[in-house]
């Protein structure tokens, strides 16, 4: 990044609710570190955004100042971001928002919500997501990569029970896509990974912890075993964890 540019991410800095931190600041280190330590990322700035009209912002200043963006909710993969030389790293570990309605057993989480923010939520009202083997990746990377949860023998992958994607396009647009909503995106996002967008929120349908199905874990072997696995595997890793942060 030129020292142009810098002065003008400090003035972006002041206009996000979130905050972009740059190589000389004193939480650089803590900003660029990934769940996988063993990654040392080099961006040109880590950005850390509150909202989805903050990842606009990020986006269109890349954009307008000839750098890259690489969302990252979690790190768990960040080896095959390789290079991060003129890219501004989206980190999204400050939206972690769980909306689950009973009702319609659906689940709205935003970008960086984990699959233990999930499950605690869920849970409560009886239900179960298509959770990973790890309670602290994150439910957007795992599902936009397919997903194979516990539950995978009768559910299938994650990402075939995501109903609708909101994402930041590459031109600074934010996007609804569903079925009916530019579906050829839609499709394209359930396995193409981050390629298409930063994805801001997510919503996917749950599953009654009766109907949850048959888990891939031999020592569960009844829904009710099943779920009381989840609900222990939630809390217990959410004190060992090493990044999770309260949502704000
Ligand atoms: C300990 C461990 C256990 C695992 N267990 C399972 C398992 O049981 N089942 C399974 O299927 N997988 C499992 N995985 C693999 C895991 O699902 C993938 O590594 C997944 O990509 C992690 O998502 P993340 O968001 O946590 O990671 P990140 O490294 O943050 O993200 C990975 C990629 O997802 C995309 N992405 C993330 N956030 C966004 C966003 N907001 N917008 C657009 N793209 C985005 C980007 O391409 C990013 O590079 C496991 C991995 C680990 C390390």
């Amino acid at each position: 990044m030129t020292p142009e540019t810098q002065l003008h991410a400090r003035a972006l800095r002041a206009r996000l609710q979130g905050d972009l931190v740059l190589p000389d600041d004193e939480s650089w280190d803590e900003a660029r570190l990934a769940w996988n330590v063993a990654v040392d990322q080099r961006p040109a700035a880590v950005a850390l955004p509150e909202t989805a009209e903050d990842v606009v912002a990020i986006v269109d200043f890349a954009r307008e100042h000839g750098l890259r963006v690489a969302p990252q909710g979690t790190g768990h993969n960040a080896g095959p971001l390789g290079w991060l030389d003129e890219t501004i790293l989206v980190k999204t570990e400050r939206m972690r928002r769980v909306d689950v309605d009973p009702e319609s057993r659906r689940a709205r989480v935003e970008a960086g919500a984990l699959w233990m923010d999930v499950t605690a939520t869920a849970s409560e009202h009886g239900l179960v997501g298509l959770a990973g083997s790890s309670p602290d990746v994150g439910v957007v990377g795992y599902s936009l990569g397919g997903g194979i949860s516990w539950l995978a023998r009768k559910h299938g992958l994650s990402a075939n029970s995501v109903t609708a994607i909101e994402l930041v396009t590459a031109d600074g647009r934010l996007v609804r896509v569903d079925a009916d909503h530019e579906p050829d995106v839609f499709w394209a996002l359930r396995g193409g990974g981050g390629n298409f967008g930063i994805v801001t929120s997510l919503e996917f349908r749950t599953r009654s912890r009766r109907s949850a199905g048959s888990s891939t874990s031999p020592r569960c072997r009844t829904s009710r075993s099943r779920f009381a696995a989840a609900r222990s595997w939630s809390s217990r890793r959410r004190t060992s964890a090493r990044r999770p942060r309260a949502p704000s």
